[in-house]
């Protein structure tokens, strides 16, 4: 019985190891761009953009590369940076189109979280620093699956790349979802990864970061309880802590950031499309 049962577990592997749909392709700031290179027969091409370090996957028999657009990106002509195995630069151009995304105005009944003192802002600089080189962590290893699950159950409660005010001030676009939920709500990891740092920021409040490989990392903010440690290994699902209310919020959720080549781009694109039909 058991030697019969090993053609079926090698077709299942295979079969596993083919499914890895691509994210989403959306060609503006905080989108997505795809771009088919040569043929994945041939070692993996070197690819930046924004001397950054871009996500290559195989998949259709090509290497392809997965590029982050910054919200901040204006439209217009961009170009990718290809290195094949001698050495020879090649450049990949593609167009990003402009998006108008929506305002959103929040009261904060807490004022030091709009207007820091001196000294909150001295540590919301470091802050901001350790956050800003985790989102440039680049790890060399093979992404088997692109497709994320969503981190925690409940609604979407606000969408990405808002234009945010606080109290009527401007702030920081909206560079992840949130997704509310019940203090003590579950909250999964939405790939599998290593855990690079967890910790608890000012604006963020208790957090991970999960690094998935090549320069995909998530984000997980607000949460009341942190369950993992630096250097873990987590699998897709794996839990790794529970929604909660700390740092800077109007009510219990996760707020969730995917980063790709340094640039925050929309989670909901890695997400299967019906998980994104509750949003509000
Ligand atoms: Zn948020």
């Amino acid at each position: 019985m058991r030697i019969r049962a090993w053609p079926l577990l090698v077709l299942l592997l295979g079969t596993s190891v083919e499914a890895q749909p691509l994210p989403r392709e959306n060609p503006v700031p905080g989108g997505i761009v795809i771009i088919p290179l040569g043929s994945d027969t041939e070692p993996a091409p070197v690819v930046q953009y924004d001397n950054q370090r871009v996500l290559v996957v195989s998949h259709a028999g090509k290497w392809q590369a997965v590029v982050g657009l910054p919200l901040s990106l204006a439209p217009g002509l961009q170009a990718i940076q290809v290195s094949d195995r001698e050495g020879q630069q090649h450049e990949f151009s593609f167009t990003v189109q402009p998006k108008n995304y929506a305002e959103q105005r929040l009261t904060i009944k807490d004022k030091r979280m709009v207007e820091p003192s001196a000294e909150d802002l001295a540590r919301i600089t470091r802050e901001q620093e350790i956050i800003r080189q985790l989102f440039t962590t680049w790890t060399d290893r093979p992404l088997n699956s692109l497709q994320f699950s969503q981190p925690a159950r409940g609604r979407i409660s606000s969408i990405f790349g808002l234009r945010r005010f606080f109290n009527d001030e401007p702030r920081q676009p909206h560079s992840g979802i949130d997704i509310a939920g019940p203090t003590g709500t579950p909250v999964a990891a939405p790939l599998a990864g290593t855990i690079v740092e967890t910790g608890e920021y000012y604006f963020n409040g208790k957090t991970v970061f999960i690094d998935h490989g090549q320069g995909l990392i998530s984000m997980l903010n607000h949460l009341s309880r942190i369950l993992v440690r630096r250097g873990a290994h987590v699998n897709t699902g794996e839990k790794i802590g529970e929604i909660g209310m700390t740092g800077r919020v109007t009510g219990p959720h996760l707020h969730w950031t995917v980063s790709l080549n340094n640039s925050r781009v929309d989670p909901a694109l890695f997400l299967p499309q019906d998980a994104m039909d509750n949003k509000n």
